[in-house]
């Protein structure tokens, strides 16, 4: 239900600016409450529709949780700041946030993590650096597939216009904000298709930004400087997967996991929250830390272009932890000097607005930030040829000559049986007897040198596996792009 309200003090309808609020489940609502008090105070000039999304709209029958006039306030006022939302347990319940982040275009979403020692515990007090994760594709496209009785797919989609946009907005943000250097984490030894494109587009892009310093490191060790010398980065660029770990890893790090905002950012909207859950465990106890959904909405003012409002907020913020006034999720006795619940914290905030912190750096944003990213532009298509196919065979035996001697029996005149790989290692021709099989065999064919290869081949291989009684479960075909070979070999291929 979309209920409308101008709460806020109307200094100019013309700088008004309207924002969507979910004030979410759980503890949601009251540090929302806390939020939006510091939000009035600092004298922004808001006014917000709220919506209800979450747990009631799950529970009323929609299996998405966002009802229709929810998405509507959101595309008029293409900012939304949201609390946490409880997810019901069972089937059938679709992730509110993946549904957001897919259906809105949000595809990036940044998470800063800064630790802040000694008010909050951590082992390593010169952390600070950004993460900025693709958020839309990947293994995240949710597309999955059981194949066989022993073998089930998940496709990791990755693209072109999903890259650039992401490594684009990364070093634009590396800019804006003067930071000096942006890493990128794939793990394109392996997948030298999927994260050998986004590693690509990376150099590409990097490339246009002369003043900025770029690196690329291998994502398992990457993890491991992140958790033992953080301090080494300064803004992360990486795929969905890979950014959803290692932004955990950095806020736990930091010893902020429950103080941490992140955004998402699409094109025309966007959508700001804390990082943590709704805690149901201590829902109604007016006792939750607002800061995480305080830090969320500091990076939608930033985003809306109020850094003055921002910068006022999280200053009275970093005085007020630097004064040891903690909420029981962070107070420790001989560190902090007053224990507060959610009411008491934000009241010390707002007391704070208009000083600056003296033991911790003071916020200092840049006005007027702008960022150059232009719509993905399609590029000219290029050369395609097809080299040969790949026919994934459901087969229930174990020997892997036997299956191949069946299979060389749906030969065509100029398309031959290459080899048979099972989970990508080759078992046909030579394979190895110690290679454990599943029941799930990749039957590669390619057309013989100087032959090109049509779908009709790909046809009449498919109409002799019905022939022969071979249950084929999917087919993949081989292309070389430019003449350069676009697919991955068999490992011993
Ligand atoms: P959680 O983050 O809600 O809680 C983990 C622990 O941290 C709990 O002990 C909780 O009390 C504490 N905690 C979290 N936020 C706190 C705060 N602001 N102040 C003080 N303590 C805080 O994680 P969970 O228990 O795994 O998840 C609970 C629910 O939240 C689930 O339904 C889950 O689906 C949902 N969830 C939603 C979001 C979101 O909306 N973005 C994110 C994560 C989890």
């Amino acid at each position: 239900m979309l209920k409308k309200s101008d709460i806020w003090q109307r200094k100019s309808q013309k700088n008004m600016k309207r924002i969507t609020i979910a004030k979410g489940d759980g503890i949601g609502p009251e540090i929302m409450e806390a939020t939006l008090s510091i939000l009035k105070a600092s004298g922004v000039e808001l006014e917000y529709d709220e919506i209800k999304i979450g747990e009631q709209a799950y529970l009323s029958g929609n299996t998405t949780g966002i009802p229709n006039e929810a998405w509507d306030s959101i595309r008029k006022n293409k900012v939304l700041l949201k609390a946490p939302i409880t997810t019901p347990q069972g089937g059938g319940y679709k992730s509110l946030n993946v549904t957001m982040r897919k259906t809105l275009g949000l595809y990036a979403n940044v998470r800063p993590c800064k630790s802040l020692p000694p008010y909050v515990d951590t082992k390593h007090p010169e952390l600070d650096l950004v993460v900025i994760r693709e958020n839309e594709e990947d293994l995240y496209a949710g597309i999955e597939h059981q194949q066989t009785d022993e073998v089930v797919q998940c496709l990791k989609l990755i693209s072109r216009p999903g890259c650039e946009k992401i490594v684009r907005y990364a070093f634009e943000y590396a800019k804006a904000y003067g930071h000096k250097k942006v890493t990128c984490f794939t793990k394109d030894n392996i997948m030298k298709q999927s994260d050998g494109l986004f590693h690509q587009v990376f150099d590409e892009i990097a490339a246009e930004y002369p003043e900025i310093e770029k690196e690329h490191w291998i994502i398992d060790i990457a993890t491991a400087k992140l958790a033992d010398t953080p301090e080494h980065f300064d803004v992360i660029v990486t795929l969905n997967l890979y950014g959803d770990i290692i932004s955990d890893v950095a806020a736990q790090i930091a010893g902020s996991v429950g103080l941490a905002g992140s955004s998402n950012i699409g094109e025309s909207v966007a959508m700001f929250e804390a990082i943590h859950g709704s805690a149901p465990d201590i829902a109604g106890k007016k006792i939750a830390n607002p800061s995480g959904l305080l830090q969320g909405a500091i990076l939608m003012l930033k985003h809306i272009g109020e850094s003055e409002a921002a910068e006022k907020i999280q200053n009275a913020w970093l005085k007020t932890i630097e004064e040891g006034i903690h909420t029981g999720d962070i107070y420790e006795e001989g560190v902090s000097a007053k224990k507060v619940n959610t009411s008491e914290f934000a009241e010390a905030v707002v007391a704070n607005l208009g000083q600056k912190p003296t033991k911790f750096t003071p916020a200092d944003y840049p006005r007027d930030i702008k960022m150059n990213l232009p719509k993905f532009e399609r590029k000219a298509l290029r050369k395609k040829d097809l080299q040969g196919v790949d026919l994934f065979v459901h087969w229930h035996g174990t020997d892997a000559n036997e299956i191949g001697t069946k299979l060389e029996k749906l030969n065509l005149d100029n398309v031959k049986l290459q080899m048979i790989t099972n989970r990508g290692v080759k078992v046909y021709p030579n394979g190895f007897n110690e290679t454990f099989c599943t029941d799930h065999w990749r039957c590669r064919w390619y057309a013989d040198e100087g032959f090109t290869m049509t779908n009709q081949d790909i046809a009449k291989l498919m109409q002799n596996a019905i022939d022969q009684k071979v249950d084929v479960i999917k087919t993949e075909n081989l292309y070389n792009f430019d003449g350069e070979r676009a697919y991955s070999l068999g490992q011993g291929q």
